[in-house]
């Protein structure tokens, strides 16, 4: 069956209805309480976490809802309506690398909390998972679901919920991803996850882990943000992000800094690279940098519209320096700037996963109707659209 090329968000009490009913189904009685976290888009910033540069995801109205209930013997039971795998053990057997498949995740949260002292060695949990997040789709299912756990074992256990205790939190589910699922994230999904607002972006510095807020209001710029979900098949491309990292790494070392934010003389650094292809690795990170801070300045003048020429340079950077670009992403942003977008770009790691489109609101359906037929021309996957209006945090129902 094809799946719907429009998918509205849900409203956050229907998910969680969903999740309560899975709850009683599974387990029996009533949880102790339901928590949301929700997935998220990054409007510019791609490929600098890891070169201590700054990123301005905001938070998108699908989210990831846990019913979770305390328990004393030190046990996870989990379910969710994505997975058909449920999983069951005591909280004392995590460690790197087990469990594995998605319960990694949930487990890999106590494990971190555990690791700082605290989380008593008896407490366990009851825990059921619904969300409208898309899975694996760049929009951060992962962390939407790290986040409504670790939100839900915080509550549970009276520890603190504040910016401060949220912070713990964040560090908490990014060991979580690292060590205990294996993969390796930046921090900026669970930052955005624990600390959006509605009609904001968080501009994340990734260099210290500053962050502030910066107003994102398309609607009332005549504007929408559409985010294209291209359903390209799924790619290996674990290879091609380790090598992009190295070949950051090894850049920083030939320059002789910590990381490429710390450079102040772009062009004399360019020069003096040996290779022409970590030139334009560098190139695209320093540019990238630049670009976020040209987009967050816009921003803050509420100049909506000039941000889009920021994003399809980012993109064309991404695809002709950068290299992480595909061919359903290349079609899609093509055919969004050919329909009126004001401008578009691939998001999140590439290879895959989705685009983004800032459109005049009169040129929705005009975008969207060319974003379909330039797939089917190019015989791709039929991509499927999401509405992005910056929403809130993680939080309690
Ligand atoms: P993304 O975060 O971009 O969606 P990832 O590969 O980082 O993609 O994370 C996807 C993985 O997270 C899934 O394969 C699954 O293991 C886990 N996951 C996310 N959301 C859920 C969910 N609602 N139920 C079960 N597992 C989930
Ligand atoms: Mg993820």
């Amino acid at each position: 069956m094809n799946a719907p090329r429009r998918v509205e968000p849900v409203d956050v009490h229907t998910v969680a209805a969903g999740a309560e009913a899975l709850f009683r189904s599974t387990f029996g009685g009533t949880a102790d309480g339901v928590w949301a976290a929700p997935g998220r888009v990054n409007l510019i910033g791609e490929h600098v976490d890891y070169a201590g540069g700054l990123v301005l995801p905001f938070a998108l109205p699908y989210v990831t809802v846990v019913a979770a209930r305390i328990r004393d013997d030190n046990r996870l039971h989990c379910v969710s309506t994505q997975s058909a795998d449920p999983w069951q053990g005591p909280l004392s057997d995590v460690t790197p690398g087990r469990p594995t498949g998605w319960a990694a995740y949930v487990a890999g949260v106590v494990w971190a909390l555990r690791q700082s002292g605290t989380v008593p060695a008896e407490a366990g949990f009851d825990v059921a998972v619904h969300s409208t997040v898309p899975v694996g789709a760049g929009l951060s299912s992962s962390a939407a679901l790290e986040c409504a756990f670790a939100l839900a074992v915080a509550d549970l256990l009276g520890l603190p919920t504040d910016t401060d205790g949220r912070r713990t939190l964040i560090a908490a589910c990014i060991r979580a991803e690292n060590e205990i699922v294996g993969a390796s994230t930046g921090g900026m999904d669970q930052s955005v996850a624990m600390l959006a607002r509605p009609g904001h972006a968080l501009l994340l510095d990734c260099r210290g882990g500053d962050s502030r807020l910066v107003p994102l209001d398309f609607e009332s710029a005549g504007a929408q943000l559409l985010v294209i979900d291209t359903n390209a098949p799924h790619r290996l491309v674990d290879g091609q992000y380790g090598t992009r990292r190295a070949t950051i790494e090894k850049a920083c070392a030939e320059l002789g800094v910590h990381t490429l934010r710390d450079i102040r003389d772009v062009d004399g650094a360019l020069a003096s690279l040996a290779s022409p292809e970590s030139v334009r690795r560098v190139r695209h990170v320093l540019g990238e940098i630049r670009r976020v801070i040209e987009v967050a300045d816009l921003l803050a003048q509420n100049r909506i519209s000039d941000i889009g020429g920021v994003l399809t340079r980012s993109h064309l950077s991404l695809r002709n320096d950068y290299e992480v670009s595909s061919v359903e992403l290349d079609c899609a942003v093509d055919a969004a700037l050919d329909a009126g977008a004001w401008g578009a770009r691939m998001t999140g790691g590439g290879f895959g996963g989705s685009a983004i489109a800032l459109v005049p609101a009169d040129r929705v359906g005009d975008v969207v109707a060319q974003v379909l037929d330039s797939a089917a021309s190019a015989a791709l996957p039929t991509p499927q659209f999401l509405s992005a209006a910056p929403s809130s945090a993680a939080h309690r129902l």
